[in-house]
């Protein structure tokens, strides 16, 4: 093994040079996706986009994936067909053949586990650890309210970030990265963990999504805190205008939000001229929300 447990994807050498990565999440009915709102299909689609998503984190090529499912009893029959249908057409989409599978019958709600394998792309992989201080912080695009519309949001729809993620590795521009599933307010900490640095923020550089300005609130918190957002969020060296160019022209949009600060300095953001810790929002699996700021 490669890389272990820590990052986006576990890493294998198996006797080739490049060896490969694997991912897995597990998507529930009433945590990750309501199924009586979405529909069948749209929980399918989630369930491989996740799973896409963190390959690209990790700067992988997408090979295939497998899925478990546990049916709820009473709607076994019915959601099947129309689980593989979803199944089979986000693997159209994501470019992530199914390889296979397993189903089960179950007394509680819908669960659909997804594996899926990949290849590091021609860059290597991309780690959380790797950045140091003067780095700059980016993501590839808007944030916040991707819950939103009674459970009927963007989450549901995890853009593909694989091609653009391949192009920073390979262009030699991202230096760290990963995806992010539990907001900025979550997943930056731990990239800076990882990579033992600390962050500054630019609170007025954050890309908030139109959703979160839809959602209420303030919407900068939502843009932190929210998650699902699944872009990707990386360091690198500050960029020329001809690498800029280079990277529009693959399709990136590098968004830069702050910088990368020694470890002394803790993750900070700097909001209406305040620098303070970042908020502590972001989504927690076990208070199964977010806690208050
Ligand atoms: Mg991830």
């Amino acid at each position: 093994v490669a890389i272990g447990a820590g990052d986006d994807d576990a890493a294998w050498l198996l006797g080739t040079e490049e060896g490969c990565v694997v991912t897995t999440d597990a998507l529930v009915d009433g945590v990750h996706f309501v199924l009586d709102r979405c529909g069948p299909e749209a929980a399918a689609h989630k369930a491989l986009g996740v799973n896409v998503s963190d390959l690209a984190a990790m700067a992988a090529e997408p090979l295939g994936f497998v899925v478990s499912v546990v049916l709820p009893e009473r709607r076994a029959a019915d959601l099947a067909p129309a689980l593989l249908r979803g199944l089979v057409a986000a693997a159209e989409a994501y470019g992530c053949p199914l390889v296979g599978g397993d189903t089960n019958v179950g007394p509680g709600p819908l669960v659909l586990a997804v594996t899926a394998i990949g290849r590091p792309g021609p860059g290597g992989l991309l780690r959380r650890a790797g950045a140091t201080p003067g780095e700059r912080i980016s993501v590839t695009g808007p944030l916040g309210g991707s819950v939103d519309r009674a459970f009927g949001g963007r989450h549901l729809k995890p853009p593909s970030r694989v091609r653009a993620a391949l192009a920073l590795r390979r262009e030699g521009v991202a230096r760290s990265g990963m995806d992010l599933s539990d907001g900025l307010a979550r997943d930056l900490p731990r990239l800076c963990r990882a990579s033992g640095v600390g962050a500054r923020i630019e609170a007025e550089l954050v890309p908030v999504h139109p959703d979160a300005h839809a959602l209420g609130g303030d919407p900068l918190l939502h843009a932190i805190g929210d998650g699902e957002d699944f872009e990707l969020l990386v360091t690198h060296a500050p960029l020329s205008q001809e690498t800029r160019r280079r990277l529009e022209q693959e399709g990136v949009a590098l968004i830069e939000i702050g910088e990368v600060r020694p470890a002394v300095e803790g993750v900070s953001w700097r909001r209406a001229g305040v620098i303070c810790a970042l908020p502590a929002v972001g989504y927690d699996h076990f208070l199964r929300g977010s806690p208050p700021c």
